[in-house]
C-alpha cells in the first residue's frame, strides 16, 4: 500500500523531531541554567567571594525520560510534551536578615509576575516558606503547563523579573484522549523515594534531592514501567554556600530515556470497538487469529487519562469512583461472567473429541428436557424436533447440548474448557486480570458442599451455573475456533525499541496445553456458527455483512436475582470464514439477548473494520438501537436453564 510506505518513511522523522524537540526543551534548561551561572559568577563574584565562608556540594537527580507507546502503525498513544513553566532562582531574590523577608520578597515578584502573565497565583507564602527550608538551592517551580499567551507575556517582560526563568518539564500526554484508555492506563508522581542509579563501579549513587519521577498506575503505564521507565535518572551537581543557597553548578549528566513501546493494538479496530459499544456497559477484544495479536481491547465507559496528568483531581476521581457504570473498571481483563451459549462449542467439541457423538447424531428436541423430576427448558418451547449438531449450533438449541454433555461427561467438558484457556489467566500485560472459573466437583465439595450432579453437568452445557469467564479469554478461545486449533497467547506488545536503539520483536506463542481437535470436528462446528450468521432462521443473523461471510455464536445468560430478568448478553466471531484474520468476543450488560443487543453491533464493528483497514467499501449499517427493557417480552433465544432440584 502506497499509504503505508509512506508512514514507514514519515515514521523515523518523527521520531527524530519528538526527540530534538525534547532535547532541546533540555538544552534551554540548561541554558538557562549556565546563564544564571555566569551573571552569579562573573557579574556578582566578587561579593560572593567575600561572604562564603564554605562551599559544599549537593547532588540533585532530574527525572528519566519515559518511553512512548504507540500502535501497530505508528500512531502515537502515550507520549511526553514539554510543559512550560516559570520558575524562580532564590539564591537571587534572597534578603538578608528574617527568612520571612525573603518570602516576602519572592511573594511581590510572584504577585506582579501573575498580573504580567495575567495567570492566578499557584503558590502559598506558606509554599515559598517551606520550599526555602527544605529544598534551598533548587529554582521553586511557580506555574507549570503556561499556555502560548502566558509565555509570550512573561518573555516580554522577562528583564524585570531577575530571578525569574522560562523553564520545561516533559509531561505525560495521551493524544487519543479516552481513546484506549483502559490499555495505557495512566502515570502518577512515583512513591518509591528510593530511586537508585548505579556508578560505574556498580556503587548507588545517592542524591540530596529528586526531582518528581512519574511512576505507572494503571494499565500499560504500570505493567510495563520497568521498561518505559529510564534506567539513569540524571544527574546535577551543584555548590551551596554556607546558607544553602546555589553558588555554582558543577556538572551535569543528561536524564537516561526509557524504552518505547509498540502494541499490536490498531487504533483504528479500537476506535470501531469503542464505537460499538457507545452509551453500554460492556466489552470487546478484537484478535488476529493467525499470531494472537490483540488488535482491540476495550472496557467500556471508559476515561480520560489526560484527566490523571500530573494528578486527578478530586471532583473528577471522586465522580469516577461513584458511577455506578464503574469507568474505571477493565471488562476486558477483569470482568467475570457466564458465557452463555457462546460457551456451546466448548461442550460440543468435547463431546465430539470423546468419540461419545459424532456431527451426524440426532437428537430429539420437544422444548424440554426432563432430568428426575426437573424440567430443563429449551428457549424455544415448542421445540427444535430431531436435529444434527450443526443445527444445534445454528439454531442453539438447549436441549441437543443437555444430551451431548451428558452423554460425553461433565469430566471432558471441564477438561476441554480448561484447555481452551477458561479458568486461567492469561497473562496479558494488563494489571487486575481474573482467571475466571470452570466448575467442577471438587470446587463443589469446597465452595458449595454439596456433590456435582447430572444438573450441574446441564447448566455448564449451556454456559449457565457457576461458570464464569473473561471477555478476553473468550476472544481467545474465538480466534482458536477461527484458526482451527491454535490458542494463543494474546500478543498486546509488539516491539520494544530500547533508548540505543536495540529492536526487540515479541514473537507470537501458542498455548502449550491447548485444544486438539480432530479436523472433521472444528470443521463441523465452525459450520454451525457459519450458519448461524448466514441462515435467515439462524440465531446470529443480525451480525450477517455483506460480501464476507461471518460466522458467530450468540449467548445470554441470566445474572443477578433469579427471576429480575437481568442478562448478559454476547457474540463471538470471526470473519471472513475461510481465511479469518479478525476474531472477537462482545459483550453489553443487561442486554435484551444477544442476537437482539450484541449481533448489530458486532456488525457495526466489523463492517468498520473491513472498511478502514482493509479499504472495502461495505454499506454502513444504522447505529444499533437499545429496546427498553422489558422483562415481559419473548426471548429469541436461550433464556437460563432451570435450576437442578
Ligand atoms: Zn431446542
Amino acid at each position: 500500500m502506497p499509504r503505508e510506505r509512506e508512514r514507514e518513511r514519515l515514521l523515523p522523522e518523527v521520531h527524530v523531531w519528538r526527540l530534538l524537540l525534547l532535547w532541546v526543551a533540555l538544552l534551554a534548561l540548561f541554558g538557562v541554567l549556565v546563564h544564571r551561572l555566569w551573571s552569579l559568577q562573573v557579574a556578582q563574584s566578587s561579593e560572593y567571594q567575600r561572604r562564603l565562608v564554605k562551599q559544599s556540594l549537593r547532588s540533585v537527580r532530574l527525572p528519566g525520560i519515559r518511553g512512548r507507546i504507540y500502535d501497530r502503525n505508528g500512531e502515537r498513544l502515550a507520549d511526553n510534551q514539554p510543559s512550560y513553566c516559570v520558575s524562580l532562582y532564590l539564591e537571587e531574590l534572597r534578603k538578608t536578615g528574617s527568612v520571612q523577608r525573603t518570602v516576602d520578597a519572592v511573594m511581590d515578584t510572584l504577585y506582579r509576575l501573575a498580573e504580567t502573565m495575567d495567570r492566578p497565583l499557584q503558590l502559598t507564602p506558606q509554599d515559598v516558606r517551606l520550599h526555602l527550608g527544605r529544598r534551598t538551592p533548587l529554582p521553586l517551580v511557580a506555574w507549570r503547563g503556561l499556555d502560548e499567551v502566558a509565555v509570550a507575556r512573561f518573555m516580554e517582560h522577562a528583564l524585570e523579573f531577575p530571578g525569574a526563568a522560562l523553564t520545561v518539564e516533559p509531561v505525560r500526554v495521551y493524544p487519543q484522549g479516552a481513546v484506549a484508555g483502559h490499555v495505557l492506563g495512566y502515570v502518577g508522581r512515583a512513591d518509591d523515594t528510593t530511586l537508585r542509579d548505579y556508578t560505574a563501579d556498580h556503587e548507588p549513587e545517592t542524591y540530596h534531592y529528586y526531582l518528581p519521577e512519574m511512576a505507572g498506575k494503571s494499565g500499560i503505564e504500570k505493567r510495563l514501567d520497568g521498561l518505559l521507565r529510564a534506567n539513569e535518572g540524571g544527574k546535577l551537581e551543584i555548590q551551596v554556600d554556607v546558607t544553602g543557597f546555589k553558588f555554582d553548578e558543577v556538572s551535569t549528566r543528561a536524564p537516561g530515556m526509557g524504552s518505547d513501546i509498540t502494541l499490536a493494538l490498531d487504533l483504528r479496530i479500537q476506535r470501531a470497538a469503542e464505537q460499538a459499544l457507545a452509551g453500554e456497559r460492556g466489552a470487546v477484544v478484537v484478535v488476529d487469529p493467525r499470531n494472537g495479536d490483540i488488535l482491540a481491547l476495550a472496557s467500556m465507559p471508559g476515561y480520560n487519562p489526560n484527566d490523571f496528568i500530573p494528578a486527578v483531581p478530586a471532583d473528577i476521581w471522586n465522580r469516577l469512583l461513584k458511577d455506578p457504570a464503574r469507568p474505571l473498571f477493565n471488562r476486558a481483563t477483569g470482568g467475570e461472567y457466564a458465557p452463555g451459549s457462546t460457551f456451546k462449542p466448548v461442550t460440543l467439541l468435547a463431546a465430539l473429541e470423546s468419540g461419545r457423538i459424532k456431527a451426524d447424531t440426532r437428537y430429539s428436541c420437544p422444548g424440554y428436557f426432563d432430568l428426575g423430576s426437573h424440567r430443563f427448558r429449551c428457549w424455544q418451547h415448542w421445540g427444535h424436533g430431531a436435529i444434527d449438531l450443526q443445527a444445534a449450533i445454528r439454531y442453539s438449541c438447549n436441549v441437543y447440548l443437555y444430551h451431548a454433555a451428558l452423554d460425553a461427561g461433565a469430566d471432558s467438558v471441564q477438561a476441554m474448557a480448561r484447555a481452551v484457556g477458561f479458568g486461567r489467566k492469561t497473562d496479558i500485560s494488563l494489571d487486575f486480570e481474573r482467571a475466571g472459573l470452570v466448575p467442577d466437583a471438587a470446587w463443589k465439595r469446597t465452595a458449595r458442599h454439596d456433590n456435582w450432579r447430572d444438573g450441574d453437568t446441564c447448566n455448564l452445557a449451556i454456559g449457565q451455573g457457576a461458570l464464569l469467564v473473561t471477555p478476553l479469554q473468550l476472544a481467545m478461545f474465538a480466534a482458536a475456533l477461527a484458526n482451527g486449533g491454535t490458542l494463543w497467547h494474546p500478543r498486546l506488545m509488539a516491539r520494544i525499541v530500547t533508548a540505543s536503539g536495540v529492536t526487540n520483536i515479541i514473537p507470537a506463542t501458542a498455548v502449550e496445553d491447548g485444544p486438539h481437535w480432530q479436523p472433521q470436528n472444528i470443521r463441523v462446528v465452525r459450520q454451525g456458527m457459519r450458519d448461524a450468521v448466514n441462515q435467515p432462521d439462524g440465531s446470529g443473523k443480525r451480525a450477517m455483512l455483506p460480501n464476507v461471510v461471518v460466522a458467530a455464536k450468540t449467548g445470554t445468560a441470566e445474572y443477578g436475582v433469579k427471576g429480575a430478568g437481568r442478562k448478559m448478553t454476547w457474540m463471538i466471531a470471526f470473519a471472513p470464514y475461510d481465511q479469518p484474520r479478525y476474531a472477537l468476543a462482545l459483550l453489553v450488560e443487561d442486554g435484551i439477548s444477544g442476537g437482539t443487543t450484541a449481533a448489530p453491533r458486532v456488525k457495526q464493528l466489523l463492517t468498520q473494520v473491513f472498511n478502514e483497514v482493509e479499504h472495502m467499501n461495505l454499506p454502513l449499517p444504522a447505529a444499533p438501537l437499545r429496546p427498553a427493557p422489558d422483562p415481559n417480552a419473548p426471548a429469541d433465544e436461550e433464556p437460563p436453564a432451570e435450576e437442578p432440584a
